[in-house]
Order: structure tokens, then sequence, then C-alpha cells
């Protein structure tokens, strides 16, 4: 058997891309799907358990503003603080704030997407307060200067050995690539970072409107030390996480886990409502909750786009997904990945920053398939490339004015027989002046910006000839 099993051309890429990074990939995506199926196929009531998921996330859209403010008003009610954040600026500089207040030098922070989008560590490092990761991924790509590659799994394209070396040159000691050495190494050095730091900083899976409860889903602890040691706790959670009720939680909680990682549930479950009690033992003097809109109220208006809120970050689109499995979450371009990447990040940033994103996918379906809650991903792809080509109530087209003639020209050349037939004739022609081997590694604007990343593979053959000979040969072939 191959040692890059499903990666096509992979010896080509390997001149544009580290060799390591999409076997690694796909070796772990692998494991998740066959984890899910195994975990899914339990429940024989699955499907209806989504479709109640996505009825719940649908009915919590439409009704945001009641459960937001029902949320503020539990978590007021049991001494916490409540901020609310307009932009990435603001959720920074309110967490700042608070830090500067309590004179923290040093916050330890659980794995959180809030604030990989809003940059919060570099934020807080600017401003002289040492941000530590605890999560082993988020404290494996931190030290690696990195950001996440996967919603779940941030370093699931680094290997044991990557993870060696990285401890090695960054932690100045002779890490061997073992994971269980490599993940004891970790745990010494964050154990003292929990007992010095000022400041626990999180993110959060879910906020419970009924009682004002933080939900957070983890399979390490360090999630509980950041929450508890810490006399002060800042969570930050986008104001798409709120949930009605308990209830809502239990079918959340059985679909995550097991669309996750394949677990029936994960190691820890917490629950955090308020700051420490009067009398209690445990938990933060002060919690404050910082609720980031960031764009958020804008995507609400669109009633196609704003299904992406129904999301509960589990990752399992991404490793069923064949362009995320061979590009690796880094060629998306922002902190979240694969098809959730591709249908939020362009909403979020505006199409001038990620056009390209709704084009990044064969349309295949297979992510909508697996989606616990039922986002229709390809929908929300075809109506966002819509935008982008053509523009909408929200924005207007972003496509550069090449690309509108490139497509208006393929467009004619599709409907037009004979200029059909001479475009198939000339293009494997203009090919070949830039062909080298098997691939065309360096292509003129407009393909150049592809081939920049990695070889294309050059056109060959209509689609009219290819079905000549394959139908041909159908007709010699008495068994067909
Ligand atoms: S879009 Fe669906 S499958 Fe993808 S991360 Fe969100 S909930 Fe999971």
């Amino acid at each position: 058997m191959s040692e890059t099993p499903n990666y096509i051309g992979f010896e080509e890429y390997s001149e544009h891309v580290p060799p390591g990074i999409p076997l690694a990939v796909q070796q772990a995506t692998t494991r998740f799907v066959s984890g899910r199926a195994a975990r899914v196929s339990e429940l024989p009531h699955w499907e209806e358990l989504r479709q109640i998921g996505s009825d719940i996330r649908l009915h919590t859209i439409e009704n945001m503003d009641v459960y937001l403010t029902r949320l503020e008003e539990k978590i007021l009610a049991t001494g916490g603080h409540v901020h609310w954040a307009e932009t990435a600026e603001d959720a920074n500089r309110i967490v700042l704030q608070i830090a500067r207040e309590h004179n923290v030098k040093t916050a330890v922070k659980s794995k959180s997407m809030a604030t990989e989008e809003i940059g919060l560590n570099h934020a807080l490092e600017r401003a002289g307060i040492q941000a530590i990761e605890t999560d082993l991924g988020e404290y494996i790509i931190q030290l690696a200067g990195t950001g996440p590659s996967h919603i779940i799994v941030p370093a699931v394209h680094l290997k044991k050995e990557d993870v060696a070396d990285i401890f090695s040159e960054k932690l100045d000691l002779d890490a061997p690539s073992d994971p269980v050495e490599l993940a004891r190494i970790a745990r010494e050095v964050l154990r003292e970072r929990f007992l010095d730091a000022e400041m626990g900083i999180s993110g959060g899976n879910f906020l419970i409107a009924e009682t004002g409860t933080l939900v957070m889903v983890t399979n390490e602890g360090n999630g509980r030390m950041v929450t508890t040691l810490p006399d002060l706790h800042v969570a930050v959670v986008g104001i798409d996480k709120v949930i009605p009720d308990w209830e809502s939680l239990t079918v959340f909680l059985k679909l995550l886990a097991r669309s996750a990682t394949g677990q029936k549930l994960s190691t820890y479950t917490q629950f955090i409502t308020g700051p420490r009690r009067e009398n209690g033992e445990f938990g933060p003097k002060e919690f404050h909750l910082v609720l980031l809109d960031n764009g958020r109220s804008n995507v609400l208006k669109d009633p196609v786009g704003r299904e992406v809120f129904k999301c509960i970050r589990c990752g399992a689109c991404a490793n069923v997904c064949p362009v995320y499995k061979n590009v690796g979450g880094f060629a998306y371009g922002w902190f979240i990945s694969g098809p959730i990447g591709a249908i939020l990040s362009p909403q979020m940033l505006g199409t001038q920053a990620a056009r390209e994103l709704p084009y990044a996918s064969t349309l295949c379906g297979a992510c909508a398939e697996v989606c616990p809650v039922k986002i229709p991903i390809p929908t929300i792809l075809r109506h966002l490339r819509r935008r982008v080509a053509q523009g909408d109530e929200v924005e207007a087209a972003t496509l550069p004015v090449p690309l509108r003639a490139t497509a208006g020209l393929a467009a004619l050349a599709l409907s037009q027989n004979w200029l059909y037939r001479f475009g198939t004739r000339l293009l494997p022609a203009l090919m070949s002046f830039f062909k080298r081997g098997n691939w065309i590694s360096k292509a003129p604007y407009p393909l150049s910006r592809w081939t920049k990343a990695r070889p294309l593979p050059p056109f060959t053959a209509d689609f009219r000839a290819w079905w000549r000979k394959e139908h041909s040969k159908d007709e010699k072939d008495p068994t067909q």
C-alpha cells in the first residue's frame, strides 16, 4: 500500500506544501469519520435528534434577542457581570480593562475560537500581559507561532515528531516523539502557570438562557483549572451560542460529542453559573461574560445565510470534506476552516475579504449529510457564490473584473457549440507552453494565483471526446 493513501499527486505537491501536512490531516479525519459513524449507528433515532437540534437552533436564531436578554438577567442575578462587545476591538478592550483593574500579569486560557476570532492573545501581549494556552493542541500551536487548522483539533496538521521538535526548541529540552511523554512535559510546564495566573479566560460551547449558565465541553481537565483556580474568570462567547434551556442542552450534548470525536459524551462537561457563592469554597470570586457580536447581527438579517448560526462547532463537516482533507485548515485563511469556515468567513468578514471561500467546494454535499444540526451548507455556498458574482441586498458584487469577464466568456463558449469545440482544442495547445512534466507549475495571471501555491493539472481532453471514447468502449464490451 502507498504511504500516502488517497492523496493523489502527493510527490508533485510536496514541492509546494510541507509534505507531512495533508497526510497528518487525512489520518486524523479518517479516524474521526469512522468513530462518528460507529457512535451514530448506536442511536436508532439519530435523524429525529438531528431534526430536533436543527429546530431548536432555528427557533433560537429567530428569537435571539429574547434569549440573550433572559441570559443577561440570570447572570446578573447570580452576581456575574455581562459585557456587550459590538466589535472585536470592543471585546479586546473590555478584557484588557478587566485585566488592568485586577493588575493581571499572567492569564491562562482554555480553548476558545471566539478569542482566536478577536486576536485576544496579541492584544494581551501588546499590553504586557502573558496569555498562556492550556489546551494541549492550543499550547502546541502557540509555541509553534501558528493558528489552529481544525475547529476541535487545532494541531491536527502536526505529527508527534513535529511536536517533539517544537517542544525541544521552544522549551529548551530534549523532547522524545512519544505522545505520552510529550503530554507529561506539557502538563508539568502548565501546572505552574495555573498556580501563577491571576485571570482565567475561556470560551464556551453553549449559554443556557434559562439559568444564565455557561457550558464548556472538553476532553482535557484544563478548562476546569482555568475557570476555578484564578480568582477572576472572563468568558468570551459569541451571541450565537445561546440556547433556551437545559432540555435543549440534552439534545446538543448527544449530537456534539458523537459528531466531533465519536464519543458518547466528552470527558468533561462543565456548568458555570456565576461566580463563587458567598459561602462557597471553589470557583472564581468574579465572573465576567463578554458577549461578542462582531458582525453576527448583520448575518442574522439574511434568511438563507443565518442558518450558519445553527452550528455547534463539531468539525464533522471538515472531516468528510474532500477539499479540507487535501488542503488542510490554513488554506481557509481565517481562524475557522472547513465547510463551516467557507460559509461563515464570507458572511462575517464580507465577500471582499473572503470571496474565494464559497468556491472552495465541490458541492458534493457530504458536509450537509453529516452536520448534526442539518445546516444546508451547499445551499448557503451557492447563495454566497451568487452574492459574490451578482450582489444582493446584503452586499454588492465583489468578483473582480477579469474574473467576471472570464465567466462571461465561459458562459458564451458553453452556449455556442462551435465556440465550445474550438476552445477545447485551443486550450490544450495553449497549456502545452507552460507544462513541465505532467503539471503546470507556473501559469500566467489569473491562473498564477493558483500555481503560486500548488501546481495545476493541465486540461488534456474535452468532455465530448472523453464520452465518445468511453461510449465506444462500452459498445465493444459485450458484458456491458
Ligand atoms: S456546520 Fe455542522 S458539521 Fe460543520 S462544524 Fe458546524 S455543526 Fe458541525
